[in-house]
């Protein structure tokens, strides 16, 4: 269905807030405007919160979360930075298949089957969006992604 996509992704960021890591800072760059997205919830909050807790999992102490909304003339482009461990460039695409881990040794002893990413993927396609990431080892990571919007919320029955 239809929502209000800054106020749908600022109340998740608020859920997040009250559960995660103290050492952690969460920071919004979210504008005031109405995007109207048509999407299942269930399955964008997913994909968000796989994105997040690879941000908690590979941040360090006292690192920030940056949480950022763009807009794109007919698509918004939703980004979620780290100030963690970073990803080399050569494995960068490859994050988003299914199964692959950066650094099996590295990724061992936090835990995840390779599949958080590769979810994220197909459900991004499946809303006619793109995702990708950029990252610099050893400063962080950020994972892009858009969504088609519609600045009025259309009739849900019609
Ligand atoms: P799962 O999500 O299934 O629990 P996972 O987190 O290992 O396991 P993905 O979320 O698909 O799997 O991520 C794939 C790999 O990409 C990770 O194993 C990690 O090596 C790398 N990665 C993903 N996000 C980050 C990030 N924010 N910083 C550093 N590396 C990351
Ligand atoms: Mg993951």
């Amino acid at each position: 269905g239809w929502v209000n996509f800054n106020d749908f992704f600022n109340h998740l960021i608020d859920r997040l807030e009250m559960s995660k890591k103290e050492t952690i800072t969460f920071k919004r760059y979210i504008p005031k405007e109405s995007f109207f997205v048509d999407i299942d919830e269930d399955k964008i909050t997913q994909v968000l919160y796989n994105i997040i807790s690879n941000a908690t999992k590979y941040s360090p102490e006292g690192g920030q979360i940056t949480f950022r909304v763009k807009d794109e003339e007919k698509s918004i482009i939703i980004s979620i930075s780290d100030e963690g461990v970073g990803i080399p460039k050569s494995n960068l695409e490859k994050i988003f298949e299914r199964f692959y881990r950066v650094d099996k040794a590295r990724s061992r002893n936090l835990g995840g089957t390779g599949l958080g990413l590769a979810i994220a993927k197909e459900m991004i396609v499946a809303h006619g969006g793109k995702i990708w990431a950029k990252s610099v080892e050893g400063k962080g990571t950020t994972i892009y992604f858009t969504l088609p919007y519609e600045l009025e919320q259309e009739d849900d029955w019609s």
